[in-house]
């Protein structure tokens, strides 16, 4: 696939509408499609350059197309692949950037059925708290991973096709399979969001949180920074991936137990360690020692 005649994005919104701009500026595609629900969405991002125009009906969308990229919240998959089933050709590729696996991946059986061979899960590791096609960028993948969980159905050279895609606009492409990709994720990032949103809810909802917020400064925006992320993008998430994410919060919820032991008995030595241990890995980790 060196070229794309016809890209398809159904959900054209800031990964869908920023795989579309990167592929046009990386000239490796012609004409866009975009499929969506929301209207003023789809006009931004055709004002935007991402799509050169729109359909209200995937399925009609997605005839002709070499490559049909999903990229609508996941609980929406199933309904998408299952509308899309009959008008696939027998060459098009469908591709997701769900940011879950083992759901997605189980959607894709039941709604593409005997066409699950032209399915290839994709999960880019690159996004922001900002959501809708207004927010999409050329350069949102640019020196970022992308995790395929490909499928034992799937042909060698289709793979090779998408993961040569994600390189020509500067992902680095990674391979799992899809329950270590939820494993992995549920750590490192369902966790954090879900952190992140507990504690401006809790806060948000105090008697006092408009003189709470008023006082919050540098480190309560960086740290809730993710709490501005697509509520329903998230609850997708957590429902789709809440075995792994169960396990990380009972984890976490005992580093948090261990913590308040700490500060109980006044052990001020025990506390700092853990502290300096958080942040010499998290040094490593900006300085790239984990790649
Ligand atoms: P977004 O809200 O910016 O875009 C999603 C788009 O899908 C919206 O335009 C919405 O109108 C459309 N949509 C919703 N339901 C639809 C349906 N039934 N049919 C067609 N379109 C529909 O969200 P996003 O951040 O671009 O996320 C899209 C996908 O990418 C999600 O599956 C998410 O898990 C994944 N993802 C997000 C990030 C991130 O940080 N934002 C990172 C990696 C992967």
């Amino acid at each position: 696939m060196a070229k794309i005649d016809k890209l398809v994005v159904v959900g054209v919104g800031l990964i869908g509408g920023s795989f579309a701009l990167a592929l046009k500026g990386a000239k490796r595609c012609g004409q866009v499609v975009g499929a969506g629900r929301s209207a003023a969405n789809l006009n931004t991002a055709m004002g935007r350059g991402a799509i050169d125009s729109f359909e209200a009906d995937a399925a009609k969308a997605v005839r002709g197309a070499n490559l049909v990229l999903v990229a609508a919240p996941v609980a929406q998959f199933e309904k998408i692949f299952l509308e899309i089933k009959a008008d696939l050709g027998p060459d098009t590729l469908v591709m997701d950037a769900g940011s879950t696996k083992r759901d997605v991946v189980a959607a894709a059986r039941k709604g593409l059925g005997a066409k699950i061979a032209q399915f290839i899960p994709a999960h880019p590791i690159a996004g922001a708290e900002k959501s809708g096609a207004a927010a999409a960028s050329a350069e949102l993948f640019r020196g970022r991973r992308v995790v395929l969980t490909a499928l034992a159905e799937n042909r060698k050279e289709d793979v090779e096709a998408v993961a040569d895609l994600w390189t020509a606009i500067g992902a680095r492409v990674s391979r799992m399979t899809p329950e270590e990709h939820d494993g992995v994720f549920a750590a490192v990032s369902h966790l954090p969001h879900l952190l992140a949103f507990a504690l401006v809810s809790d806060l948000g909802g105090r008697a006092d949180a408009a003189k709470l917020f008023g006082y919050a400064a540098g480190g309560f925006r960086d740290f809730t920074r993710i709490a501005s992320s697509d509520p329903e993008m998230w609850r997708d998430i957590c429902v789709a991936n809440s075995d792994q994410l169960l396990k990380e919060v009972s984890r976490f919820s005992g580093e948090l137990e261990k913590i308040e032991k700490l500060l109980q008995t006044g052990d001020a030595a025990t506390l700092e360690k853990l502290f300096a241990g958080a942040r010499a890995a998290r040094e490593r980790w900006l300085k790239g020692e984990y790649e």
